[in-house]
């Protein structure tokens, strides 16, 4: 029986199939999906000049009759689907039908194909079949297109620059691969091999082919299940990101999705563990049964809706914030040579596509206004926390993530160099402060401590009318956190007492952020709120580069940091510490081969 059916009026109809053929990537697409459709298990794809030129598509996958061949460049003929409810439900991608027949009619064709049984040779110009023959019974099916929109100049006008178009072939085909493991996918533009994957079913592998032994050597496998969902996948160190969100895949039932709201969860996930605006290395796949999703039919993309969304949700973020928190998150310094070496060592083509630690210069060095030295006391001293009732300092465990560390000396009075047996490490004083800093802040802000200190002098505070008018309608958010004062007159407060959180060398400037922050911030969200007043002040309130700190001081920084919740990243997402492993030393130093 014909395995290729007339797909029905109604489906064809809201499928857009019009749209499909407007740029390379989207024939590459199609010939790619039927490749997998059609089971196979190689599917290499050859360009010229990113596709303009030709695109040959070769699988070995079940090919086809003579009869399908002929069928699947007629219109609305489609071997994978029959009504739309079937299309999360089978394992079908190529579910446009009318895509072969739209790419023929723009472009010359060849069909070479065989189920093993008949081999078929088709030729097709501008959709017509000039050529129709027998070959030979090699199973699998190779397409080729040539001269694409060679009839229709104003497409082509339309098409992207060669190299655009390149680029986003190639992020489709590393998307594929990621999420077929088992199958072997090689692309190649002008001789030249982009991507050649193992197909040997290891995703840990793919991650390798496609991102290289960088990324991959710094990912991490994640596995998460509850009544509706099953996660698995990997996840980047914090310190591996990326400028935009393309490192980040997300399958739905080993198929490629788009889920806002899944992206913005796992970057939630990782939140102050990664710079703002960078974004993790992710290969998420999430198996759900289908009748939970709901997908938005478009040729040229894939949205999905779930039913229990929040359920998912919970999961990702339980997962990836169990994983980050059960690991030392210490980047490792890799020194260049050790690089090189590695990759000769293991004979791995390495290629650079992209600048993994390319954070920009404005990312890379904070605004740090400095303090007048004489206000310079470590704030990270000041903060002590009491509890309600016994008044007892609070109890933090030790971070086992951390081994004890000693400071030998510091670099441009920013960089504290340590030692322990492991090898060495270099610390931001400020980034770590900061990291102490805010936590303390935070822990404070949530608990509602309402321990409080009377000022001698009050505060006086006055504003322009128009923040005053916020502040007033926000009086709330101080009573919160524990201020007491009063309306002096016209714009102006007074504060009498504050909160023993405060910084005690400047409480006034700490008073004023947090009253900037109310009058500057829409979003009320209690967290929030609480989160973006400790990032500022640990920010502000912390030691910064340039301070002149002592050894005793180092010491306790250190002991500090480590017990922090995430002692790896400062509330930015910034690094705290650096490390070389005494093999790295060792390597660089030739003591060890
Ligand atoms: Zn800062
Ligand atoms: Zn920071």
């Amino acid at each position: 029986m014909s395995k290729i059916e007339i797909m029905n009026e109604d489906l064809a109809n809201k499928i857009a199939a019009g749209e499909v053929v407007e740029r390379t990537m989207n024939v590459v697409k199609e010939l790619v999906e039927n490749s997998i459709d059609a089971k196979a298990s190689i599917i290499k794809i050859e360009l010229i000049d990113s596709g303009v030129k030709e695109i040959k598509v070769t699988d070995d996958g079940i090919g086809m009759d003579k009869e399908d061949s002929l069928l699947a460049f007629s219109r609305h003929a489609t071997s994978k689907l029959k009504t739309l409810d079937d299309l999360f439900n089978i394992n079908s991608l190529g579910f446009r039908g009318e895509a072969l027949p739209s790419i023929a009619s723009v472009s010359n064709v060849t069909l070479k194909t065989s189920d093993g049984k008949t081999g078929t040779y088709l030729r097709l110009h501008g959709g017509e079949i000039v050529e129709n023959k027998s070959c030979d019974l090699k199973k699998g099916t190779t397409i080729t297109v040539t001269n694409l929109f060679y009839n229709t100049p104003v497409r082509l006008k339309y098409l992207r620059s060669l190299y655009t178009e390149l680029a986003n072939i190639s992020d489709y085909v590393n998307k594929m691969a990621l999420s077929y493991p088992n199958i072997k996918f090689i692309l190649v533009n002008n001789d030249k091999e982009l991507l050649n994957t193992s197909g040997n079913g290891d995703l840990l592998k793919t991650i390798l082919n496609v991102y290289g032994m960088v990324v991959a050597s710094k990912m991490l496998f994640i596995e998460g299940e509850n009544d509706d969902y099953h996660i698995k996948g990997y996840i980047s160190y914090p310190e591996l990101t990326k400028s935009n969100r393309s490192s980040m895949t997300l399958l739905i039932n080993n198929r490629v999705v788009r889920n806002n709201e899944i992206i913005k969860c796992i970057l939630e996930s990782f939140h102050t563990y990664i710079p703002k605006d960078r974004y993790p290395y992710v290969v998420l796949n999430i198996e759900v049964d289908p009748y939970l999703v709901d997908v938005n039919v478009h040729p040229t993309k894939m949205e999905v809706k779930f039913s229990k969304i929040a359920s998912l949700l919970s999961l990702i973020e339980e997962t990836i914030s169990k994983k980050l928190s059960s690991k030392t998150l210490i980047p490792k310094a890799i020194p260049t040579n050790i690089e090189d070496n590695y990759y000769k060592d293991n004979n791995i083509v390495f290629e650079v596509n992209d600048n993994l630690y390319d954070l920009d210069p404005k990312e890379k060095i904070e605004r740090e206004e400095r303090p007048h030295l004489e206000e310079i006391k470590f704030t990270f001293e000041e903060p002590v926390l009491k509890d309600e009732e016994g008044e007892k300092e609070e109890e933090f465990k030790e971070d086992p993530r951390i081994k004890n560390m000693y400071p030998v000396g510091i670099v441009h009075e920013t960089y504290i160099i340590c030692e322990n047996e492991n090898g060495m490490f270099i610390i931001d004083q400020h980034a770590a402060a900061e990291r102490i800093n805010y936590e303390k802040y935070y822990h404070a802000l949530s608990t509602h401590s309402k321990n409080t200190i009377d000022v001698l002098i009050p505060y006086k505070i006055e504003l322009p009318s128009n923040e005053y008018l916020v502040l007033e309608k926000n009086f709330a958010i101080l009573d919160r956190l524990g201020f007491k004062y009063e309306e002096f007159g016209t714009n102006t407060i007074i504060i009498r007492t504050h909160p023993t959180w405060l910084p005690k060398y400047a409480p006034l400037e700490a008073i004023r952020k947090i009253i900037d922050i109310i009058v500057t911030n829409e979003d009320f969200d209690e967290d929030k709120f609480n989160e973006k007043v400790s990032i500022t002040l640990a920010c502000k309130m912390s030691i910064k580069a340039g301070d002149a700190i002592s050894l005793e001081d180092m010491t306790y920084l250190i002991n500090e940091l480590r017990k922090t919740k995430n002692p790896f990243t400062c509330p930015h997402g910034r690094p705290t510490i650096i490390a070389y492993t005494k093999y790295d030393l060792e390597k660089l130093f030739k003591r060890a081969m």
